[in-house]
């Protein structure tokens, strides 16, 4: 069965609708197909909120509650904690040994995490050089991620490609999956929501934040009157209709798109509309996010025995690789 590994950093206690629909949706959907493992990634999270450990037990706890109520099984999936698999670094290292500084130097996250003011870290650089070795470790054949990691995996594969030629095949070279929306734009309107951002809609947000949240929501700044004329296309009104409405949705938002782009409705109404199909599509994640919360004691057990089992992988690629690389004096 070929493999899958991704991950989200334990920057909060909640994923939002972004995770979703660039990443988590189709780890759901592909739980059967691959063998998955799901990554907390606690070393990344340190890159940017390195002075805020204390939260770290609560935002893995919830990001475990996060992954369980969008319906990922625990009996097909191994959740594993970053920070806990130590063959990971090791890996690590012998990956930057084949990486030139100006890739990293190059990279386009890093000039966007530096725009959002994170300290110019050398672990900052190195981001791209662990995420190959999270993906690289478990030898995972897919990794679903939103259009924001991309560049990453793609950095990953080149290095399998490398470390193959130089050393044999021990890496499968890995693909990125990217979701059905690559990026989801924030409430703000920026290009990005992100756990980090304030402009999230968490998926455990109240009905009541869900709709306090959407009724501020950025629409088209240029239209002033009900009765001007509005704009659709990127308008994140629209862009979370079509991402979280059901089937019953669509006759409905095709209709308040036309209707908005005459300037025959108001963002008021169409808004009242987007958090009611927000709330539906919350609903039953609530349900079972509520379910395992009464559970605390399972929710780490889950945790702690994947993380045991993606350990064992671990090494033993481990173990392959320093073979391959003739790092294996005394075996
Ligand atoms: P942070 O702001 O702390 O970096 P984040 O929201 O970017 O948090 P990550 O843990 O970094 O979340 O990423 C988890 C997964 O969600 C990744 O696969 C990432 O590509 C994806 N993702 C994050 N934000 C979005 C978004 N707005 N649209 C689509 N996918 C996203
Ligand atoms: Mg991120």
């Amino acid at each position: 069965m070929k493999r899958i590994l991704t991950g989200d950093r334990p920057t909060s206690d909640s994923f939002h609708l972004g995770n979703y629909v660039g990443s988590l949706k189709n780890r759901v959907k592909l739980q059967d197909e691959y063998e998955t493992f799901i990554l907390v990634a606690d070393l990344h999270a340190l890159t940017t909120h390195f002075e805020k450990t204390a939260d770290l037990e609560k935002n893995i706890r919830g990001l475990m509650l996060g992954y369980l109520s969008v319906g990922l099984d625990p009996r097909k999936v191994t959740f594993c904690l970053q920070s806990q698999i130590t063959g990971t670094t090791e890996l690590a290292y012998i990956l930057s040994t084949l990486t030139q500084r100006a890739v990293l130097e190059r990279q386009p996250a890093l000039k966007e995490k530096l725009d959002q003011g994170a300290q110019d870290t050398l672990a900052l650089y190195y981001y791209p050089v662990l995420m190959a070795a999270d993906i690289l470790i478990p030898r995972a054949h897919l990794v679903p991620v939103g259009k924001d990691q991309k560049a990453h995996v793609e950095f990953a594969r080149d290095i399998a490609m490398k470390f193959n030629n130089l050393y044999g095949e021990v890496f499968p070279i890995p693909e990125p999956l990217i979701g059905e929306v690559p990026t989801l734009p924030g409430t703000d309107g920026q290009a990005k929501m992100g756990k980090s951002l304030n402009n999230a809609i968490f998926l455990t947000d109240s009905p009541q934040e869900v709709e306090k949240k959407v009724m501020g929501m950025y629409t088209d700044p240029k239209r002033i009157h009900q009765t001007d004329p509005g704009t659709v296309e990127g308008n994140p009104v629209f862009i979370y209709l079509d991402a979280f409405g059901s089937e019953s949705d669509k006759l409905q938002t095709t209709n308040y798109k036309l209707l908005y782009s005459k300037g025959q409705v108001g963002d008021i109404e169409v808004k009242k509309y987007l958090a009611k199909v927000l709330n539906n599509f919350l609903y039953s994640i609530r349900k079972k996010r509520a379910e395992y919360e009464k559970q605390p004691d399972l929710v780490d057990k889950i945790l702690k025995e994947g993380t045991e089992k993606a350990r064992q992988e671990a090494q033993s690629t481990l173990q392959e690789v320093k073979k391959a690389m003739k790092l294996d004096y005394f075996e």
